[in-house]
């Protein structure tokens, strides 16, 4: 492959806060460097039907505050087939994009990584993922927006738990990570957080209520990840109703309000800086990598690195929400 000339870019997967800031910093970066920039719609089948847009500067003006996504995004499942796959590099060569920037969770940079094999093409990707579950990166982007929405959604929970002398189970997402959960419940003065990582070493819920999750407080809060490991909040309020009928139990689902709103400033830097350094990753050769951050330096993760490896949770953390909750 010869000199890259365009650049594709889109978003896949579940849409995070800060996905905008990204597209934002890539274009322009692009523009900089005197490449032409192609947005591709709906992720990878946007490249399928073909719905693509040349972005001009402008295009990206007054976004790096939204949230979402301008470019949409979606789940294709046809990507998944080497037909769907052929299609889309098709369209690739047919708009003439030589290198593809891919914005989006472990699923998006499998398919990105399949794709990028299977037909040799320059691909770089961005994790823009609420749930922080990628490997080689110390966060990735709409996470710490999404961590502040729970922090302020069960600040407001605390106030109707202390009220009614409540125990309250709120769900958070992570269905394999439990980063949401645990560094929300510390954010939060919460009891406990039941993550999925440790759901396989002992029972969480049956320690929690050995060591009297109560003690000397007159309301409790315990963050659940939503994963399939921990069964959810639903099945843990159950459980303590079945086993301890004298708690006033009540369980809230956060749910979607955890992707959307404002990115935080930290997001928007992020996001800022992984966009260019994705486009300075394409023009010095690197292909088949995640931009990821560590100890606040760009780093280089190639994506068999990234999507493989399960990050694992700083267990300093659970020692210290648990001191904390005393
Ligand atoms: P989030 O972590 O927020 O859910 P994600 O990127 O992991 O985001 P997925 O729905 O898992 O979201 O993946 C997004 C898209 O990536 C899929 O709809 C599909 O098009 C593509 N994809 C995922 N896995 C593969 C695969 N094994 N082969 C080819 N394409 C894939």
């Amino acid at each position: 492959m010869g000199a890259i000339k365009c650049i594709g870019i889109l978003t896949s997967g579940g849409d995070a806060p800060g996905m905008n800031a990204a597209i934002r910093a890539v274009t322009r970066t692009a523009i900089y460097n005197g490449l032409e920039v192609k947005a591709i719609y709906r992720g990878y089948r946007g490249l399928i039907t073909n719905e693509i847009e040349t972005f001009k500067t402008q295009n990206v003006s007054n976004i790096i505050q939204q949230g979402g996504t301008i470019l949409k995004t979606a789940r294709c499942a046809e990507f998944m087939t080497p037909e769907g796959r052929k299609q889309a590099y098709d369209t690739l060569v047919s708009q003439n994009i030589d290198a593809l920037v891919c914005i989006g969770g472990d699923g998006t940079l499998t398919g990105a990584r399949i794709f990028a094999t299977e037909f040799n093409y320059p691909i770089v990707g961005l994790p823009g993922t609420i749930d922080n579950d990628l490997y080689g990166t110390d966060s990735t982007i709409g996470y710490d927006t999404a961590l502040n929405t729970i922090m302020d959604a069960v600040d407001k929970i605390r106030d109707t738990a202390t009220s009614h002398e409540r125990l309250f189970f709120i769900e958070v997402m992570g269905r394999d990570a439990g980063f949401l959960a645990l560094n929300g419940a510390i954010a939060t003065g919460s009891e406990a957080a039941i993550i999925p990582e440790i759901a396989t070493e002992y029972d969480q819920l049956g320690e929690l209520i050995k060591n009297g999750f109560r003690k000397s407080k007159n309301s409790s809060i315990v963050l659940v990840a939503e994963s399939p490991l921990t069964g959810g909040a639903m099945a843990m309020a159950e459980r303590v109703k079945n086993e301890y009928p004298q708690y006033d139990v009540r369980v809230t689902i956060l749910g979607h309000i955890q992707r959307g709103g404002s990115p935080t400033a930290f997001d928007r830097i992020l996001a800022s800086r992984m966009g260019a350094a994705a486009i300075d990753a394409l023009l010095d050769d690197q292909r088949n990598v995640m931009i990821g951050i560590q100890n606040d330096e760009i780093v280089y993760v190639p994506f068999t690195k990234a999507i493989k490896n399960d990050k694992p949770i700083n267990r300093e953390l659970l020692n210290t929400l648990r001191i904390l909750s005393i």
